[in-house]
């Protein structure tokens, strides 16, 4: 994979793994493949990463809508996808039904 661009998007929403994995808050980061003419945004921390795509503006809007801070709903589909994405099982600890105990 020929990589021509890589930029860190400081403007986009902090990747989540500083809420589920507790890291410290990163900025995404925006790769360009010369090669193939595609996209991709990661993380550089945890390794979560959107779809890659032709169009540019798809993968930051994945990004943007996988990656929204104070959202359960979201929170959980970014679990899912990570463990799928790492091979990992982890769990949300923090959306628990069970909570006050
Ligand atoms: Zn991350």
């Amino acid at each position: 994979m020929l990589i021509e661009n890589e930029e860190v998007v400081t403007d986009a929403p902090l990747c989540l793994c500083n809420v589920v994995l507790n890291t410290e808050k990163t900025s995404p980061t925006l790769i360009y493949d010369k090669k193939t003419g595609y996209y991709l945004m990661y993380c550089k921390k945890c390794g979560f990463k959107t779809n890659s795509s032709q169009n540019k503006q798809s993968v930051i809007t994945d990004w943007f809508y996988s990656n929204i801070q104070g959202n359960a709903h979201i929170k959980t589909r970014w679990i899912q996808r990570y463990n799928k994405q790492q091979g990992t099982a982890i769990t949300s600890g923090g959306t628990s039904p069970s909570k006050g105990e």
